[in-house]
């Protein structure tokens, strides 16, 4: 199956310039002050300023005294949204709502607890884990070689106004990992819209991407698009295909309301585990792929926001870490888990092993942790050994092909160990202060 990552929220808005916002991140409507701490479907809106962004829906419709922000605020706190609305979101920093493909979003831009200590003027605290993990990665890239290239291929339906956001994020990634196991041939990302799939198909078949195993290509992706819900978004990357190639099918409203910025990156940093470990990123375990296309976008989305937008590293982190209610594991309160059910969760991330190919738990209540815990997992490992380690754990299961093993020769531990002594109360100490 494909790596499929349907990256929730999209984040608060860095820096950018006018005609930029309006392509990337919807049309801005101006600021709306919440007067007090508000709720609206049992969803807090504190006291502040709010940036409104709309998308296919003018801006009239939303704000004013009849828009539609009003109308939520008046019911009562707990009442539903009227139907077909929908909450889009659980940050603190940005929420949106939408109805079939229309939609706006509300971004908290000022508030009493605003730190300003951030570039991006998050409101999200900075743990000395966080701070740590960012620190090291701020030495990087040490080279100064010419970053691996990048061939983009566009369906006949993709919004061309969405290529600029995809190709920066994307060059932003590639330029971070300039340091490790370059490769010659260009990554290729191929994005269309929702109406592209014949399209990716064919593309695809050009580069000699006839079957996934016994699949054949045509099958896996309509399959795969099946199985993820909604058919207007389909972001993934295939492991099992030489570079592993990144897939971008979505509407132009689907992008603007899911993270760009981080599902690029994601898939990305997915290209670079298959350069680094030589086309077995499959075995570097459920969290050691997920959680580290997880950490490195949200890391390269924190450097690079002025270029790409998204948001800084502490608001995402913030985002993608909630304890209760969690994107990743929603029936989980991670709070209530003790040491001994961490380590028990831990190692039942990983799916079954078949060949040279193993995915995440398919019970998404426990492969998800990959992804949500795996991204801290990640800011742990990097904090406590570097990013150069990590990169040469994943270069190690060149020769290895077991995570677990390359694990152990590279850091010097066993990986139970490590989640002993290291990795779980540092799990437990920061979902613990999540705020
Ligand atoms: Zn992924």
């Amino acid at each position: 199956m494909i790596c499929l990552a349907l990256l929730a929220p999209i984040m608060a808005l860095p820096t950018l310039t006018p005609a930029a916002v309006a392509s990337e991140q919807g049309t801005p409507c101006g600021i709306y002050k919440v007067s007090k701490n508000e709720v609206i479907a049992g969803v807090k809106f504190p006291k502040g300023s709010y940036q409104i962004y709309t998308y296919d829906i003018a801006c009239n419709k939303v704000l004013g005294k009849k828009g539609i922000l009003e109308t939520f605020l008046k019911q009562k706190d707990k009442d539903p949204l009227p139907k077909p609305w929908r909450y889009e979101s659980v940050t603190v920093g940005a929420q949106g709502f939408s109805r079939s493909g229309v939609g706006f979003r509300v971004q908290l831009i000022g508030s009493a607890t605003t730190s300003g200590a951030s570039p991006a003027g998050n409101t999200a605290p900075m743990s000395a884990g966080m701070k740590a993990a960012l620190d090291n990665i701020a030495q990087f890239p040490k080279s100064k070689e010419t970053p691996q290239a990048l061939n983009y291929n566009y369906g006949p339906n993709a919004a061309k106004d969405m290529s600029n956001v995809i190709e920066k994020s994307a060059k932003a990634t590639m330029e971070f990992f300039v340091d490790f196991y370059q490769e010659t041939k260009p990554y290729p990302i191929f994005y269309g819209s929702d109406a592209d799939l014949d399209w990716v198909i064919a593309e695809w078949r050009k580069y000699g991407y006839e079957a996934v195993g016994n699949e054949l290509f045509e099958q896996a992706v309509s399959n795969a698009r099946r199985r993820i819900g909604p058919t207007s978004i389909m972001i993934g990357s295939e492991s099992r295909f030489p570079q592993t190639p990144m897939i971008l099918l979505a509407s132009k409203g689907a992008l603007l309301r899911n993270n760009l910025q981080m599902n690029t990156i994601h898939h990305v940093v997915h290209g670079i585990q298959g350069r680094i470990t030589g086309d077995k990123s499959l075995l570097a375990g459920c969290w050691g792929r997920e959680g580290a296309a997880q950490f490195y976008a949200m890391a390269i989305m924190d450097r690079n926001f002025r270029t790409i937008g998204g948001s800084d590293y502490a608001t995402e982190r913030r985002e993608q870490s909630k304890p209760i209610l969690s994107y990743w594991t929603p029936k989980t309160n991670l709070l209530e888990l003790s040491a001994s059910q961490w380590l028990d969760k831990l190692n039942s991330v990983d799916g079954n092993r078949f060949g040279n190919q193993m995915y995440c738990n398919p019970d998404p209540e426990i492969g998800n942790f990959g992804y949500g815990s795996g991204a801290l997992l990640y800011e742990r490992l990097v904090g406590e050994y570097g990013h150069q380690k990590v990169m040469d754990w994943w270069y190690e299961i060149r020769s290895t092909s077991d995570w677990k093993v390359a694990f152990e020769k590279v850091f010097k531990l066993n990986v139970d160990d490590w989640y002993k002594q290291s990795a779980i109360p540092y799990l437990m100490k920061e979902y613990q202060a999540w705020k």
